[in-house]
């Protein structure tokens, strides 16, 4: 089967290969197909001994050409054409060279820490963290013997001689706040951590971490890249001499991505993720400005607005494929108090048509919720304060939907707090 490479040739725009991917890949294992299909076998016929010896031999082969080999799939846990198909957009969006895709974005992180940790080791990481991230530091890693130290990495990069890994989200889930990657991956080189950057809330769209020095990213393909709330998913992308250990954790830990779901992923949410971000984003902008306009709102968090406290970073790491300014469709706002944000997100789930109530966010619908109560809950109070999660924040990831009527559905629910 011939490879014809768009991605190499650099010829298409980005927007174009997310939508026909290499067209004719390796991966392919269809001759006639225009969509890509689902593939539903958790085997495959190897026809001899010898190539069956030669696939297990093959596998996460570490050898500097094993890529180039063409693929003998053996069994869905290690490999597969679906979600191989998925992998080579991921990595290519990301201006990466390889992406491995995991069952949820919780394994995606497990897998993009865990590959270079062992007992005695140490993570720095930003104290303001997705709940389960945060969970899965504190709750598990110290019985590994693992070390988690959290840090204001806005401030300051506290590493040690035992530091494996700088670990942190931008913008940061949920308060909107940025960290400067470049600087955070020039400390670290210095000291030869790997930094791992949460790219969940950007996109490959709005941000690419590798491109400005982070060595893995990892994804919740759940969110914007799913883009319709129909799939779980996890992605990591490095450079190639990562997918060997990636391919093995994932092989022996597991959470593999089902092809169904790296299906719908691969078919309908990263050819629209362009057209889905752009649409998202305007409406973001002109959301942000309303909200920061109303005299019951205390304050607002989008890195569009002239307001924003980190203006020049957002607009020099924040860009689009074309180089554009692209600040996402993620927006964090500050009621007064606790029971006026409660009030608000109860009013908007009683009478709101265009606004949800619901956790998770990067769908077509705008949701809304309270993360000191919901998403964030495992991080105790105080942690929660130092690192700006107000008791009154509320955060609203926007959808597809007509901006005008999201503006009124929360004005009608602002006008009753
Ligand atoms: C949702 C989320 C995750 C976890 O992803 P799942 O797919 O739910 O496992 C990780 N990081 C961020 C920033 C998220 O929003």
């Amino acid at each position: 089967m011939p490879t014809k490479n768009a991605s190499k040739e650099g010829r298409y725009s980005k927007h174009s290969f997310l939508v026909h991917g290499k067209f004719w890949s390796r991966k392919w294992d269809f001759e006639h197909h225009v969509v890509p299909p689902i593939t539903a076998s958790s085997t495959f016929r190897l026809e001899t001994a010898e190539r069956g010896a030669a696939g297990f031999c093959g596998y996460a082969d570490p050898s500097e050409h094993a890529h180039e080999r063409g693929d003998i799939f053996i069994y869905d846990r290690l490999d597969e054409p679906t979600r191989a198909m998925l992998e080579e957009r991921l990595a290519y969006a990301e201006d990466g060279e390889a992406a491995v895709c995991y069952a949820t974005g919780m394994a995606a992180i497990a897998a993009a820490t865990g590959i270079f940790l062992k007992a005695g080791d140490e993570v720095v990481a930003h104290r303001t963290l997705y709940g389960c991230t945060y969970s899965l530091f504190t709750n598990w890693y110290p019985r590994y013997g693992i070390r988690v130290r959290y840090a204001d990495l806005q401030k300051s990069v506290p590493l040690t001689r035992k530091t494996r890994v700088v670990y942190f989200e931008t913008p940061v889930n949920p308060t909107m706040d940025l960290i400067d990657i470049a600087a955070v991956a020039a400390a670290a080189r210095k000291r030869g951590a790997a930094v791992v950057v949460d790219n969940t809330f950007a996109t490959p769209f709005c941000q690419r971490p590798l491109a400005l020095g982070a060595d893995v990213v990892v994804h919740s393909l759940t969110k914007n890249i799913c883009g319709f709330g129909t799939d779980m998913g996890g992605a990591v992308i490095a450079s190639r001499k990562r997918e060997p250990d990636l391919l093995l954790y994932r092989k022996d830990f597991g959470g593999a991505l089902a092809p169904k779901n790296a299906w719908a992923i691969l078919v309908y949410g990263l050819p629209s993720l362009e057209l889905r971000i752009r649409k998202e984003e305007q409406s973001a902008a002109e959301i942000a400005r309303f909200l920061e306009s109303h005299p019951k709102v205390a304050r607002v968090s989008y890195p569009g607005l002239e307001s924003f406290p980190q203006r020049d970073l957002a607009r020099r790491q924040m860009t689009d494929f074309d180089g554009s300014f692209a600040p996402g469709n993620m927006i964090a706002f500050s009621m007064k108090t606790a029971a006026s944000a409660r009030k608000l997100v109860d009013l908007v789930a009683k009478n709101a048509y265009t606004i949800t109530l619901a956790v998770s966010l990067g769908q077509i619908r705008t949701l809304i919720e309270c993360p000191g109560s919901m998403t964030h809950s495992a991080l105790p109070s105080e942690v929660q304060k130092g690192g700006g999660i107000d008791p009154g924040l509320v955060r609203l990831s926007v959808g597809i939907e007509d901006p005008g009527d999201i503006i009124h559905d929360l004005s009608e629910a602002l006008a009753r707090c």
